[in-house]
């Protein structure tokens, strides 16, 4: 969220004005009293708050307490805004752009800007794209003191605010490094009365592979906009994403599950249209912990009527994943109410097989190819539903 941004902004040397975040339009009403004129801001993960009438200018205190009421509960993208940031109404002279970020095609950093920023940008990039400069960073040297003046001179920023910006987009840069970032945006980027630089609103978006290096930015997550599974297989240190259909998925390896997602998908258009309800990485080295945690996981999705669980052993043998699966059921008890379609392939498969044959559990079908199974899990969904 923006205020979040402002507080690593700050944290850099990056020059903003903090403000105060208030949860009602009392606290709106009692910042805004010690502020004088200032802007009510909407507090959510998306970008077009202005335009979607997010951000409004408040001249009195009394003024602010209603724009915090109309703000406060608003959806904006989808999110309820919880918060609203109280500032000091800045006196825009122009708006810029300004952005870092990871340009994973290239294998470099990309750093985009353009001197005619403001809520208008993407309408900019595509009318006139000459207006929106994209500076390729080389990951080896990132952006020292020189680059920084090539930047600033591509984009075309105004001679008397050179300095100034040179030295802000080596703090911006300090963000997107020290901070692991994979996305620093300023928009706008002001000059403000006076020719001062500021960053008027940020956004931050941090590589979650470098969580254990900042255990700071825990306090940046939205507990009120996470999903409750996504945040309980997160507990577990599964890989799972929740998606809106019927039929849970678990597999072995990121590209093996992307794939069970597009086959499931085509099945179940012959099954009532029925969905992946979810993707599920369980690894190698399935044991039965890990694919009760997953199941768990699965099984408490309400939308959730069957489960196909498709795995290809290779470091992981099937005869491991089967006593995973037949553990995990055990584990699991009457918890388990849904029927399992289990597609074991790969490294020592007939043990696998025997040991499903053995347990011959009530909600666990075997089917041998993967189309197969798709067919089998998206036919129970459908019925269930
Ligand atoms: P976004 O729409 O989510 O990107 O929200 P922004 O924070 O960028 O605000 C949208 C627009 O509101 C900006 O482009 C500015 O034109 C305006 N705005 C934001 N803060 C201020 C402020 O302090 N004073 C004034 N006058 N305008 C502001
Ligand atoms: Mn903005």
């Amino acid at each position: 969220m923006e205020y979040q941004a402002k507080e690593l902004f700050a944290k850099h040397g990056v020059a903003v004005t903090a403000g105060e975040v208030a949860t009602t339009p009392e606290e709106a009403q009692a910042a805004a009293e010690r502020m004088g004129t200032c802007v009510v801001k909407a507090q959510v993960k998306a970008g077009g708050r202005g335009k979607a009438g997010g951000v409004k200018l408040a001249k009195t205190p009394e003024e602010a307490r209603q724009h915090a009421e109309a703000i406060l509960g608003m959806e904006i993208k989808g999110l309820t805004v919880h918060r609203v940031l109280i500032a000091p109404a800045a006196s825009i002279e122009e708006e810029y752009y300004f952005s870092f970020l990871l340009d994973r095609a290239n294998r470099r950093y990309l750093c985009i800007a353009s001197v005619e920023g403001g809520v208008e940008i993407e309408e900019v990039a595509k009318t006139n794209p000459d207006a929106v400069k994209q500076i390729a960073i080389d990951p080896g040297t990132g952006v020292d003191e020189a680059k920084a003046r090539e930047i600033v001179a591509e984009a075309g920023f105004p001679d008397v605010l050179t300095d100034q910006a040179v030295a802000m987009v080596q703090s911006l840069w300090t963000v997107f490094t020290e901070e692991d970032a994979t996305l620093v945006e300023v928009n706008p980027l002001a000059r403000l009365a006076g020719d001062t630089l500021e960053a008027l609103d940020g956004k931050v978006s941090l590589d979650d592979n470098a969580d254990f290096r900042h255990p700071e930015h825990a306090s940046f997550t939205d507990e009120a906009a996470a999903d409750p599974l996504e945040a309980k297989a997160k507990e577990k240190g599964l890989n799972y994403v929740k998606l809106d259909g019927a039929v849970g998925i678990i597999g072995n390896g990121a590209g093996l599950v992307m794939s069970t997602l597009d086959v499931v998908a085509y099945a179940g258009e012959a099954h009532g249209g029925v969905t992946p309800a979810n993707f599920l990485d369980i690894g190698g080295g399935a044991s039965a912990q890990v694919m009760a945690d997953g199941l768990d996981v699965i099984l408490g999705d309400e939308q959730v009527k069957s489960v196909f669980v498709n795995v290809f052993g290779g470091i992981t043998s099937c005869d491991a994943v089967a006593n995973g699966i037949v553990g995990a059921l055990d584990i699991l008890g009457d918890d388990a109410t849904k029927p399992l379609v289990v597609r074991l392939d790969g490294n020592n498969v007939e043990e696998g097989r025997r040991i499903l044959d053995e347990r011959n559990h009530p909600l666990v079908t075997l089917v041998e190819t993967m189309d197969g199974a798709a067919d089998k899990a998206a036919e129970l969904a459908h019925a269930a539903k």
